[in-house]
């Protein structure tokens, strides 16, 4: 008679992969799913969690998130590996971090999760100033593969590049089998539409990336948010063969209030946000809309970021002197759950999967923002493990990931529908998050073959992966 280290009992199990839907019980050993049956003995198990009227589903894999970023956002290392396993992740991709801001969030508040990191290019920090030679660019990728990161992050919306290095930067690290993200946006277009439609001329006939948050560029900055959601949804479907997408859930953005001494704020972003609301785009403005609401700031607590608002977020405004992270509730439901719900002529969801762009930000909402278009009717809920499981673990290359099946890892979220939250979360068979609770600790860096050597330096555990297997390289199978 076998023993099992965990039993699941009575959940309704969802895999995307099989398309199994039925009531039934998950039995894991060796943080493996060892067999899933009706009616397992709890007897032969060492622990055992009732799941009964709960979503059973492969460990939600949120492919941008930042926990390990550059902007040094939230001053307690880790936080924001607490948020995701909180809100029921077991593996993250930070898009756009160090390796060893990486490494030290892990030791200090490491919540269990996987993590893969790609390396953040910005000039004077990571790379150097001033135009870059296909050399340099050759360097700076491997330099991040050594480093232990899975690949690199384009900030084009931030730190752009010219077409030509953007082009050269995408095409370099596709011939090293490196992972390759991309927010839109070179020196000759923004982080908007304009930087979607030039995507084509960057990949030219070869090219693979994977472009962020795609609701991001159809805010209506060019046209009508109507025209733009259908204008992104033509380009990234007649890009099938080379590009991957994921499209965030949350209404607030984030960015940065700071303004300059006359009291102008200095984003646009800001500034937009503002005018929005008939605010000044001023350090008043940004008072009065933090008085009325609109506006939010955050602070942190031991669990991590929260957004504040009201007479204490003019508090932290002023005592950061206006340079503190800033939020409006400005990303169009519209756009979200149009981007997420689109289907092509073969009937595929034309973006693949649901990314936070969260960690570190108050926004860690695919499942629960997922679980309400479950419920409003647009997404099956095998369809919502596709988008939160299977497409994920695609697009990254674990095959051994995202999937509900014996044999495969233990990795799984459970939600509770009701709430429609994830309740427990569960990595190679340990539990780490319970009933929104962090309980796990540590975690494990996921890097190639070229990171191993300096990620076995650090003394944290990883697990390599073969990016030739990830969906941009190896298609959508
Ligand atoms: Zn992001």
């Amino acid at each position: 008679m076998s023993h099992y280290d965990l039993l699941i009992t009575n959940g309704r199990i969802l895999d995307a992969e099989t398309a199994r839907d039925e009531i039934a019980d998950v039995a894991i050993t060796n943080g493996k799913i060892e067999r899933i049956d009706q009616d397992i003995d709890p007897a032969n198990a060492s622990d055992t969690i009732d799941a009964s009227g709960q979503w059973v589903i492969p460990g939600m894999i949120d492919t941008h998130v930042h926990v390990a970023n550059a902007a040094d956002l939230g001053r307690i290392r880790g936080l924001g590996l607490q948020m995701v396993a909180a809100a029921g992740a077991t593996t993250v991709i930070d898009l756009g971090g160090s390796m060893d801001a990486l490494t030290a969030g892990i030791n200090a508040r490491g919540s269990g999760v996987n993590v893969g990191s790609l390396g953040y290019l910005k000039p004077g920090e990571t790379v150097p100033e001033g135009r870059l030679s296909p050399d340099m660019i050759l360097e700076i990728v491997g330099t991040a593969l050594e480093a232990g990161s899975l690949g690199i992050k384009l900030w084009g919306g931030y730190y752009p590049f010219t077409p030509e290095e953007t082009s050269r930067f995408i095409a370099t690290a596709n011939s090293l089998g490196a992972y390759v993200a991309y927010h839109v946006g070179t020196t000759e277009t923004g982080s908007r539409l304009d930087g979607l439609r030039e995507v084509p001329s960057l990949l030219g006939s070869s090219g693979r990336v994977h472009v962020a948050h795609i609701n991001a560029y159809t805010r209506g900055s060019i046209l009508p948010i109507e025209e733009e959601i259908q204008e992104a949804l033509q380009i990234v479907d007649s890009l099938r063969d080379q590009i991957v997408s994921e499209v965030h859930l949350a209404r607030p953005n984030f960015t940065l209030g700071k303004c300059d001494e006359d009291g102008n704020v200095l984003a646009d972003v800001v500034g937009n946000c503002l005018k929005l609301r008939n605010y000044a785009p001023t350090d008043e403005g940004i008072r009065a809309a933090l008085r009325d609401g609109y506006a939010s700031t955050v602070e942190e607590t031991r669990t991590g970021l929260v957004l504040v608002t009201g007479e204490r977020g003019v508090e932290l405004f002023d005592a950061g002197n206006t340079d503190v992270p800033m939020s409006f509730p400005v990303n169009g439901a519209e756009s979200a759950f149009q981007l997420t719900a689109a289907k092509n002529f073969e009937n595929e969801f034309i973006i693949d999967a649901v990314g936070s762009d969260a960690g570190a930000l108050p926004r860690n909402v695919n499942i629960e923002q997922a679980m309400r278009l479950v419920k409003f009717g647009a997404l099956e809920p095998l369809e919502m493990v596709l988008k939160l499981s299977l497409n994920p673990a695609k697009m990254i290359g674990l095959s051994s990931k995202g999937r509900l099946s014996e044999g495969f890892e233990a990795d799984i979220t459970i939600i509770d529908p009701d709430l429609g939250k994830a309740s427990h979360g569960i990595v190679a068979g340990e539990l780490i998050m319970l009933a929104g609770r962090v309980v796990g600790r540590g975690g494990t860096i996921l890097t190639t073959d070229r990171g191993v050597a300096a990620v076995e330096a650090t003394g944290v555990p990883h697990e390599t992966v073969d990016i030739s297997k990830a969906m941009m390289y190896s298609g959508r199978r």
